[in-house]
């Protein structure tokens, strides 16, 4: 585009006293507040003006002859738009059912309605109600987490990266901490134990090799200054073939005789050993306990299926140390988590199928037959749209934990896969990732699949909607 071009289109762009006169504008005065109608005028503007500046403009015959009407339109657009939530639910069609980037954990009914009667009440958050003063926010999950895996002392932070970062920080600024190099994990949203602990002012001495760590490797690195002997679980990898690792028995064992304290970082950590018919292929939070291990930490929020939390247990001696640092002041949960955790947890004491009311070992537990039904009925629902350009099939698959959790186990599943001679299976994703209840499946060889593992009943008929409409556009 000319220069002189430019600047006759620059020329033709209404001012904002002209759009703000667009009748339209009136009732959006009403809704929003002035500053904001006009900062969102200012802003479309410019960005009009910056696109025939880079000659964009020529490309695009809508910024031709731009009338105040056509920009008032945008304005309103952009203002509503505003209204909307950016942190939204979707459906979930991964199959992944710890998905990190989806908000892992999905809460149950009645964790929902305790986290309602909390937040909307006053509560005894830091009050002791039976000796009338002031009391501990921390007081709420201990007996409950001590009950249920048989640990000393119980204390709930942020996250489970928080709750590493306390312990090290506590137990080892400063000082050495024993790791075996097959276990310097790094996690998604990159928690990485070497950064971790350099944070904490810890110093890491690496032992062993990556496939093979012996007892007499972390023997041999003990020194005066050594604070910490650490495990760490390798959640989201497998070292296979030629392994040797210490057990978990031999490092308290060590620990005991040096009078080290022994710390387990468990990454998910879960409380039963199996739920319904599946069984959990990991050794429980209460079997870590028994082995008399000083510290464990575990995420809230993994296959435990409740509110984010980083859950600490251990030796009361321990616990306490933890508890007395400024930084767990910092890191500390607020009253939704609590009321959260208090409530999964509870249903874990209930037992039996009262796990089955915790939506994560739901879906675990959930019979491949199961999915199967559900796949059918939603490629019933959907059928009378399906056509040359839009078609879906139902199949068995295999979907995975997700979050790091049971990494090396494959749960059978079922999908329904949408293929289209119209769009490829990126676009298909595309397309109902921005539908109106965003709809997240995956790619697997070139089909795009909707698995039902994590898919809710009433989810079907939403997806069936938002399928409806994508064959509609493609008629
Ligand atoms: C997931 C994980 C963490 C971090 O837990 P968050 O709850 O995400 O903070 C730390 N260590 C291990 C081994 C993990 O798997």
């Amino acid at each position: 585009m000319t220069d002189e071009k430019k600047q006759e289109l620059l020329r033709t762009l209404p001012s904002v006293d002209a759009v703000i006169q667009v009748e339209d504008m009136e009732a959006l005065m009403k809704d929003f507040p002035r500053w904001f109608v006009l900062d969102c005028v200012r802003d479309t503007l410019d960005a009009k003006r910056k696109e025939i500046l880079a000659g964009d403009a020529g490309a695009n015959p809508a910024s031709e002859g731009l009338t105040a009407e056509k920009v008032a339109l945008e304005v309103g657009e952009k203002l509503r738009s505003s209204q909307r939530f950016s942190l939204k639910r979707v459906i979930n069609a991964t199959g992944i059912i710890l998905h990190t980037n989806l908000g892992r954990a999905v809460l149950g009914q009645e964790v929902l309605r305790n986290v309602l009667a909390v937040g909307g009440a006053y509560s005894n958050l830091e009050y002791d109600l039976e000796a009338g003063q002031r009391g501990s926010r921390h007081s709420h999950l201990e007996d409950i987490l001590t009950r249920l895996t048989g640990a000393e002392a119980a204390l709930v932070v942020n996250n489970n990266a928080a709750a590493v970062l306390l312990a090290l920080d506590t137990l080892a600024k400063d000082k050495e901490v024993i790791v075996s190099r097959g276990e310097l994990i790094e996690i998604g949203g990159s928690f990485r134990i070497p950064d971790i602990m350099s944070k904490s002012g810890a110093q890491l001495k690496e032992v062993g090799t990556t496939n093979r760590t012996h007892l007499k490797d972390y023997a041999s690195a003990v020194t005066d200054n050594t604070a910490l002997l650490l495990k760490v679980h390798t959640s989201n990898y497998r070292i296979v073939g030629f392994t040797t690792e210490v057990t978990l028995e031999e490092l308290v064992e060590l620990g005991r005789e040096f009078q080290i304290p022994v710390m387990e970082d468990l990454g998910s950590g879960n409380l039963t050993p199996s739920a319904g018919d599946m069984i959990i292929p990991e050794p429980t939070v209460q079997d870590k306990i028994k082995t008399g291990i000083d510290l464990i930490t575990f995420s809230g929020d993994k296959l435990l299926g409740g509110p984010q939390a980083g859950i600490i247990l251990g030796k009361a001696a321990c616990v306490s140390q933890l508890a007395a640092n400024p930084l767990a002041r910092a890191l500390r949960v607020d009253k939704f988590t609590i009321a959260a955790l208090e409530a999964t947890l509870h249903l874990y004491l209930e037992g039996g199928e009262a796990l089955m009311r915790i939506p994560t070992m739901e879906m675990l537990s959930r019979p491949v037959e199961e999915q199967e039904r559900k796949a059918l009925a939603l490629a019933v629902m959907m059928k009378d749209c399906m056509g040359e350009k839009l078609s879906v099939s139902v199949s068995r698959d295999v979907t995975q934990a997700g979050g790091g959790s049971l990494p090396a186990v494959e749960f059978p599943t079922a999908v329904a896969a949408l293929t289209s001679t119209a769009l490829s299976p990126e676009e298909i994703d595309e397309r109902l990732r921005k539908a109106k209840i965003p709809i997240l499946g995956r790619i697997s060889q070139d089909r795009f699949l909707l698995d039902m593992r994590t898919v809710q009943e009433d989810e079907l008929q939403e997806i069936a909607t938002a399928v409806k409409q994508l064959a509609e556009e493609l008629r």
